[in-house]
């Protein structure tokens, strides 16, 4: 076996896999010194701990960063006026609407019910007090941008990246120096994530060996079920939504679309990495390039459908493991957190559950849920991203056939 023959993809899986057998097999062992202080509190909590505080240490400046750099970019775009005000329309709504879909379906079918995580990790949870509606909007604004950094208040954070990405854009000429500098800055918060994405297949292994050594096969369903969940929330989107936008707005067949469409589809899904799709996603379909070149990068960097609906199903899912009661008040904080997130959510593989940790974090839910989803959710990754990429090309499919820039002779060949 040479060295680095194996992609990220493929460690963290055999991690994944090794974790599960090795926790299965300390399970069965008899409790000690050996078991509990030397392997589940020992060595399984310090690689998982190592791995989940490095992604930590990142989510504020990560979610500053690269919002300011969305929001500054898109100043630009709306400066293209009505395509471009179309567009962000367009992909705001439909990641709303796929976080609507988790939500619900994380809510009838229930993923984390039968895996008690409270045993695994000892989480203190405190139940937030209901809130009302007004507050919920009134608190996103920070009375103190550092309070809200230091206690990583997500959504104040995000207004004020917001805020800022647009205020630079409309600085003009005297902004440039300050957008390449966040630009900049973001090739760096990048670079970080890889570094601590080199953890990730022995993170992976601490985290999936604890949890089963704690729960034994039990953790097995759960995860299934949210393995799942988050698919059957992915294909409603790609059927449901994706079908009645193209009925309603463009009159087109989405069948035809996606007989076109299922190699770049296949690409995200080998790839997880939206980013890396983005040429191929935008060839072929007779989109004029006025529209797409512009249309596609913006969806591969700030629209995330499939992304959004993990989001959905994974904070419902911790919550449930945790015996959290989500009250209305936290869905509506999540599905506004996880749209405005999805702007600054970038399209390389593993990204969406990083951002993930600002979701749960927005409604005070346990972190220590995410080290379960970080353990499968590269096969959550794949699909989600195609998903990702399939909601770019169908807005702007739509768009360009109401600006009269798609060829159908094209795109129904
Ligand atoms: N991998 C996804 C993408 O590139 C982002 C994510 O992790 O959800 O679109």
């Amino acid at each position: 076996m040479k060295k680095g023959k194996y992609g990220l993809t493929t460690k963290v899986l055999f991690a994944l896999v090794i974790g599960i057998i090795v926790g299965i097999l300390v399970y069965s062992m008899p409790s000690g010194t050996f078991k509990d202080t030397i392997l589940v509190d020992g060595i399984f909590l310090f690689l998982g701990q190592v791995f989940l505080r490095g992604i930590m240490m990142l989510v504020v400046p990560l979610v500053f960063i690269s919002l300011v750099n969305g929001a500054a970019n898109m100043g630009d775009v709306t400066k293209l006026g009505r395509i471009g005000s179309k567009t962000i329309m367009f992909y705001l709504t439909t990641t709303a609407i796929a976080i609507v879909i988790a939500l619900t379906l994380g809510v009838v079918l229930k993923p984390g019910i039968g895996l008690d995580m409270g045993a695994v990790e000892a989480v203190e949870v405190t139940a937030r007090e209901t809130v009302p509606l007004v507050q919920i909007f009134y608190e996103m604004i920070p009375n103190n941008i550092v309070g809200a950094m230091a206690s990583g208040s997500m959504l104040q954070i995000i207004v004020f990246a917001l805020l800022t990405g647009v205020g630079i854009s409309l600085l003009g000429e005297k902004g440039q120096y300050l957008s390449t500098l966040f630009e900049k800055l973001n090739d760096l918060i990048m670079k970080l994530v890889e570094i601590v994405m080199i953890f990730a297949p022995i993170g992976v292994f601490g985290l999936i060996a604890r949890t089963f050594s704690t729960v034994g096969y039990s953790a097995m369903i759960p995860l299934m079920k949210y393995i799942g969940t988050v698919y059957i929330g992915l294909l409603i989107h790609a059927t449901v939504v994706y079908g009645s936008m193209f009925k309603i707005f463009a009159g087109l067949s989405l069948r035809k679309f996606y007989k076109k469409f299922l190699p770049a589809m296949s690409v995200a899904f080998s790839t997880a990495s939206s980013g890396a799709t983005i040429e191929i996603t935008e060839r072929d379909m007779g989109i004029s390039k006025e529209v797409s070149s512009f249309t596609i990068p913006l969806g591969a960097t700030i629209n995330m459908d499939g992304t959004a609906i993990m989001q959905g199903v994974a904070s419902l899912f911790v919550a449930q493991v945790y015996g959290i009661e989500m009250t209305f008040a936290m869905m509506l904080t999540i599905v506004l957190t996880a749209t405005l997130a999805s702007i600054g959510t970038a399209g390389v593989p593993g990204a969406g559950a990083i951002m993930l940790t600002l979701v749960l974090q927005s409604v005070g839910l346990p972190l220590e849920g995410i080290g379960l989803i970080m353990g499968i959710d590269r096969l959550v990754d794949m699909a989600r991203t195609a998903i990702n990429v399939t909601g770019d090309a169908v807005c702007t499919t739509i768009i360009a056939k109401s600006e009269g820039a798609l060829n159908e002779e094209i795109f129904n060949s």
